[in-house]
């Protein structure tokens, strides 16, 4: 053996080592995916970086810095909830299915929105728990916040879908909407999780520029169901 090879492996070795330990995150930020293969990475930053946005335009601030956005295992507690995604604030964790496995779930169950999985709604529930994750920050100290979460979240996710998917679950829900802010409510969100996200956001849409002031509202004084 070439003694000098020996001496290259020795020293490279650990480098290579430090390199796979070290944790992957979304480019210009500190979100931390790891799990991902390197084309789901790219899906999941962006999701996220578009729910971050929509957010900071609308005034909310965002500290993303100790997220981490992981998959979400199959047979684990959280996958027996039958959810695509779910925000562990507390653990400032992310878990969200593969788009592979969201879609074996679409077809095992019925299908979020009652719409064929794609590539872009899978990433708008990235964007929905991104948006619980971001909003949990914002809402003031004491403030019953279930509901108003859910409302930002369901906003979030359909407003950074792309517009003729976006169009085609409105379409679908045609007869949801909330008359007023009253009637925001979690027995609403429990019922049907995704009317609910539709409601939330044709009455966000409804409310124009006066968007952002009443998503402070919410994070001022939260809902009381
Ligand atoms: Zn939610």
């Amino acid at each position: 053996m070439n003694p000098l090879v020996t001496v290259a492996s020795l020293v490279l070795f650990p480098i290579a080592a430090l390199a796979a330990a070290e944790p992957t995150r979304c480019p210009g930020t500190g979100i931390l995916v790891p799990g991902w293969s390197t084309e789901a990475r790219a899906s999941v930053c962006s999701a996220s970086a578009a729910a971050v946005a929509f957010l900071q335009a609308a005034g909310l601030a965002a500290r993303t810095d100790d997220l981490t956005i992981a998959p979400l295992k199959p047979g684990t507690d959280e996958d027996e909830q039958h959810v695509i995604g779910c925000c562990n604030v507390r653990r400032k964790e992310i878990l969200v299915l593969t788009y592979e496995a969201s879609v074996a779930a679409s077809q095992r169950f019925p299908p979020a929105f009652g719409m064929p999985m794609t590539a872009t709604l899978w990433q708008s529930f990235i964007g929905h728990e991104t948006a619980h994750y971001v909003a949990e920050q914002n809402f003031a100290a004491g403030v019953e916040r279930r509901a108003a979460s859910e409302y930002i979240a369901g906003v979030v996710q359909l407003a950074t879908l792309p517009p003729d998917e976006r169009t085609a679950i409105l379409e679908r829900y045609h007869d949801k909407a909330f008359g007023d802010a009253s009637e925001i409510s979690m027995v609403l969100y429990e019922f049907d999780p995704p009317g609910f996200a539709v409601m939330a956001y044709r009455h966000y849409a409804a409310l124009g520029d006066q968007g952002p002031a009443f998503i402070a509202r919410l994070l001022r004084e939260g809902l009381d169901q």
